[in-house]
């Protein structure tokens, strides 16, 4: 059991079983009588802010008192516990005279998601129980994501490996036509292109899970991470005919890491330049905004539509991803800014129409060095 079960229990059973025994001892004398119904409120109250699941059962399985948590995610319906397993349960452990404990997968209620439970059922005397229920979802949900994630990684490393594999057997194959060698191994060096920068995102999302860039802050000039992440996508941008332009207020600081705020506008600017037609404006530009600095790349490409803006930070979501494939996409680059971003204390936002363009905002903490008197 987890320290938060542990105080939680401690809680209950310091507070709430005070007015419990109470509540116990007057049924015993058969009387009703005023304090009956005051000691019920009683542990109404106490339990009712508690954060987990938590409901006390007399010995007919009426629920005396619950958590607000306990009615919320459907542990407790009325007067009665709501899964049959936890009636299941309170049998047991009658029967057994000790707790009994199990995990419960509770469906989704109106306004409430699937809720994992950590469920312990405690023996009280005169047949009363304690049910406490420790909300596992973050846990289920971390560990899905990771599933997800590995599943992913998997996929998509397949795809470039397989090429490089059919390409060099082509390649081989073709040993008498130079012109078909050629063009095999530049697609070759092209899946080996792709290969390289979905490893090198991998690593960068990994070690941003794992390390975080606020341990080893400094001041940051807004200013010189905009100008190198734009020199970064200059090239690409007048290859595909699209003008890139900076406006940076001078001046401007946030306490972090230079390189990965860096990586960060670079992917929001190769995204612009990738998701544009040819002609089209980029701008990058940045300006003091209260206590934060503002970061925005706004382009006039494409643009995205509102389903698909509540997605694309989800790791490998990608809108289409055959063009995604053709600019050189791994569908990381926004997880990796949100990453980046939130470590930064700050937040990012998106403004986008389909056909008309798309900007991108990250609200970093100003350094307070670098705030403008
Ligand atoms: P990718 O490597 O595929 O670009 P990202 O995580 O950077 O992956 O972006 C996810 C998806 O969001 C992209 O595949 C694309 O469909 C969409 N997207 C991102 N930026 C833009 C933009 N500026 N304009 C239009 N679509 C965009």
């Amino acid at each position: 059991m987890t320290p938060n079960a542990l105080a939680l229990l401690a809680l209950v059973f310091g507070a709430g079983l005070g007015a419990l025994a109470v509540w116990l001892g007057v049924r015993r004398a058969n009387a009703r009588d005023a304090s009956q119904v005051i000691a019920r409120q009683q542990l109404g109250e106490i339990l009712s802010p508690l954060r987990a699941a938590v409901a006390v059962v007399t010995d007919a399985d009426v629920v005396l008192a619950a958590s607000s948590f306990a009615k919320a995610c459907g542990l407790v319906r009325g007067s009665s516990l709501g899964p049959s397993e936890v009636l299941d349960m309170l049998t047991d452990t009658r029967q057994k005279g000790r707790p009994v404990e199990r995990d419960l997968r509770l469906p989704p209620g109106p306004g409430s998601p699937v809720v994992q439970l950590a469920v312990k059922v405690v023996p009280l005397s005169n047949g009363a129980a304690l049910v406490v229920g420790e909300d596992r979802s973050a846990d289920l949900r971390f560990s899905e994501t990771r599933r997800d994630f590995v599943a992913n990684i998997t996929h998509e490393l397949k795809t470039p490996i397989g090429a490089i594999g059919l390409l060099a057997e082509a390649a081989d194959a073709a040993a008498d036509d130079p012109d078909a060698v050629h063009r095999f191994l530049g697609k070759l060096s092209k899946e080996n292109r792709r290969l390289n920068e979905l490893v090198s995102q991998i690593i960068a999302l990994s070690r941003l899970q794992a390390e975080d860039p606020m341990l080893a802050a400094h001041e940051v000039d807004v200013a010189g991470v905009l100008e190198a992440s734009v020199a970064r996508c200059r090239e690409i941008a007048e290859a595909g005919g699209i003008s890139l332009s900076l406006s940076a207020e001078p001046g401007l600081q946030v306490v972090g890491d230079a390189e990965e705020l860096e990586t960060a506008v670079t992917n929001l600017v190769q995204n612009a330049v990738a998701y544009s037609e040819t002609g089209a404006r980029v701008a990058v530009t940045s300006r003091s905004s209260g206590d934060r600095v503002e970061i925005r790349v706004s382009d006039n490409g494409i643009g995205i539509s509102e389903a698909d803006q509540a997605r694309i930070f989800e790791r490998f979501y990608r809108v289409d991803a055959d063009r995604s494939r053709a600019s050189g996409g791994t569908g990381l680059g926004l997880s990796i800014v949100k990453h980046v971003v939130h470590a930064h204390g700050g937040e990012v936002a998106v403004w986008s129409k389909l056909g008309q363009g798309s900007t991108f905002t990250l609200r970093l903490p100003a350094s307070q060095e670098g705030v403008p008197e």
